[in-house]
């Protein structure tokens, strides 16, 4: 029988695996969620042996499951190869106490590389056995990260166009020009004058748009998402922590059924919440160390029960977490109001509205294996030079959030629980606060002197993704609006 996927706002609209990867939001602006998380198939004790290809297929098996056999085991080969600088894929490295989970060893150097080298394969499997015959526009915000992978992994795919809004001012310098460095007849990128949210937004709002939709219909275009609501990214997402439980029990940090600790720096919700499905799945996890950066909204949230927008924004050093509306904490709220579309709805029409929702005392105690902590960004750059000192292991700004959340945590705690730090991005990739964290003299370097720099101190290679920004041509140099950003699509589409 197929995993059924439905709306979080609404009991009716329902969809097979391929139709939600295709559909990315459903049509009330909601997002899809399986109706069970289904077990994996695979005792413990056997994960310790498989390769991350062989995981993969046996946790996306079972929610994608109108996929055939062959159609997964070939979009998996085809993203998880030699684009990744290590047969390993997400190789795990000890430092201090923690478990660092490298999730960046991807063409773009930062975690999204993991799901997005193989939605574009998801997709186009999902296009041909739904018979679209439209074109498929992917539509993305981003806050750095998402940006160039979702670029990298569409470029020149046939029977697509991307389209990418970013914070002009809320990226790091590296990270803006791998955007718009991006080759591909079919890629478009285009800098906001707002911050991550309102690029979020203003893409949601051309989703839920009825007559765009019906004008892209006739000109043979249909919308999908990249970002992190779309659940052929979140399900790739699970593989490395049962991949990561397979490691603990190989290296002997765990005995089988020991449960482990992860955590995780957050912004979109998707990160963690790919985590919480592989407990479902049967991996033992004790609990979900949610790190936030200065933007602290999901702290205050897991500390009171309300979530609420309505406060300064913050760019910080760690740009992929300066998010104040973490659209996947929608798929929690869902869960934990007992499924119910309804209530889900009424909190997101609030946050919408209001800018605010508060939970019940019921639904906030479904929430104990959640710890929500942050770092300030002093605490971030300590970190950074501790690990560093201590352990001659360099960490980037995102990563330093959550290892300095663990510390308050254990702090806290005591709890001594084997912990997996996910590791999201290249410390190259955010050279210049990293280099000034570890404390660089060079006050007038360019960040490629910075990258030299780090280079140098760290004794690692520099990525390819690095080297290959260092001279390219800038293509895309277009800057819009907040409220532009509608007919800027249009203005790519020709309707
Ligand atoms: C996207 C991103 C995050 C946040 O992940 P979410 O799934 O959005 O919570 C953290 N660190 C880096 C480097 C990222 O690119």
């Amino acid at each position: 029988m197929d995993l059924v996927y439905r709306s979080t706002r609404n009991g009716e609209e329902t969809a097979s695996a391929s139709e939600a990867i295709l559909k990315g939001l459903t049509s009330d602006g909601g997002l899809f969620v399986p109706d069970t998380i289904p077990k994996l198939g695979i005792e413990l004790g056997k994960l310790a042996d498989m390769s991350y290809q062989e995981i993969a297929y046996a946790v996306m098996k079972e929610f994608l499951t109108d996929f055939t056999e062959e159609e997964l085991k070939d979009c998996i080969k085809n993203a998880y190869d030699d684009k990744f600088d290590t047969e390993e894929i997400a190789p795990m490295v000890k430092a201090g106490d923690a478990y660092y989970l490298e999730l960046f060893h991807g063409a773009t150097i930062a975690f999204k590389d993991m799901a997005l080298s193989i939605l574009p394969y998801l997709l186009v499997t999902a296009a041909k056995k739904n018979h679209v015959e439209n074109e498929i526009v992917i539509l993305t915000a981003t806050s750095g990260d998402t940006g160039k992978a979702a670029l990298a992994g569409f470029a020149d795919v046939p029977g697509t166009k991307i389209i990418v809004f970013y914070p002009k001012s809320g990226v790091s310098p590296i990270q803006e020009r791998q955007m718009i460095t991006q080759e591909g007849e079919n890629t478009y990128v285009i800098g906001i004058r707002g911050n991550f949210d309102d690029a979020q937004t203003g893409v949601k709002k051309m989703f839920a748009n009825e007559e765009l939709g019906s004008k892209m219909q006739e000109a043979g275009y249909q919308f999908s998402s990249a970002n992190s609501i779309n659940i052929g990214r979140l399900v790739p997402q699970i593989v490395y922590y049962v991949k990561a439980y397979g490691d603990l029990l190989k290296n002997g940090a765990l005995k089988e059924g020991e449960p482990m600790n992860v955590v995780v720096p957050t912004g979109n919700f998707g990160n963690i919440l790919a985590s919480f499905y592989a407990k479902q799945m049967g991996i033992p996890i004790g609990k979900f160390i949610c790190a936030s950066n200065q933007n602290k909204v999901l702290f205050d949230f897991f500390q009171t029960g309300s979530y609420d927008r309505r406060r300064e924004f913050y760019v910080t050093s760690s740009p992929s977490m300066d998010i104040l509306i973490s659209s996947n904490l929608e798929r929690l709220i869902y869960r934990i109001a007992g499924n119910d579309p309804k209530q889900c709805a009424a909190f997101m029409q609030a946050l919408t509205t209001e800018g605010a929702y508060t939970i019940s005392e019921e639904m906030k105690d479904q929430l104990s294996e959640f710890y929500g902590g942050y770092a300030t960004e002093e605490e971030t750059a300590e970190k950074i030079k501790d690990v560093y000192e201590k352990e001659h292991y360099v960490i980037d700004t995102h990563t330093a959030v959550a290892a300095a959340v663990y510390d308050q945590y254990v702090e806290e705690t005591g709890d001594k629980t084997p912990a997996v730090i996910a590791s999201t991005a290249s410390p190259y990739k955010f050279a210049r606060s990293v280099m000034e964290a570890v404390g660089s003299e060079q006050e007038d370097a360019s960040d490629f002197e910075l990258v030299d720099e780090l280079h140098e101190i760290s004794g690692t290679e520099i990525p390819k993704a690095v080297e290959d920004i260092r001279t390219a041509a800038i293509l895309h140099d277009t800057v819009c609006e907040v409220d532009e950003m509608e007919p800027e699509v249009k203005k790519i589409l020709g309707i």
